[in-house]
């Protein structure tokens, strides 16, 4: 399905600069290999969608993912692995996505695999997709 509201999409593709306070936005790199970023998750576009993309005219999206600013910078401070919890956090908002992707948001393959091994993810190495696996019942 084509959308047409490019308009709307350009709004929302730069992050916000002092209006509001946000620690965390959605993208979609498209597989002309630009990134949109939203605001809103309820925004972002699904993986397949064509999408207008102010290079190309349209394009499809590639992949998802959660795109964190960090409150401050403070490089003498590494950030901590995330947990398990977080990876399923992460998937819940994205249930379909790359080990690329998991690893540029500071996963670690071992997180994935040890969900992977408690049955929460369905992790396909071959093609690099990492699935939330549906809850069953
Ligand atoms: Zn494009």
């Amino acid at each position: 399905m084509v959308r047409l509201d490019a308009e709307s999409h350009e709004r929302v593709a730069m992050p916000g600069r002092g209006s509001t306070r946000r620690s965390r936005s959605y993208s979609a790199t498209l597989n002309c290999g630009l990134v949109l970023t939203y605001e809103a998750f309820t925004l972002l576009p699904g993986v397949g969608e064509v999408v207008p993309c102010y290079r190309h005219g349209y394009c499809t999206v590639n992949e998802l993912g959660v795109v964190n600013f960090p409150a401050r910078r403070d490089p003498s401070r590494a950030r901590p692995r995330r947990s398990q919890e977080e990876l399923l956090a992460f998937l819940s908002h994205c249930p379909v996505t790359t080990v690329h992707v998991l690893r540029r948001n500071r996963f670690t393959l071992r997180t994935v695999a040890a969900a992977q091994r408690e049955g929460l993810v369905e992790v396909d190495l071959v093609a690099g997709r990492v699935a939330l696996r549906p809850t069953p019942g």
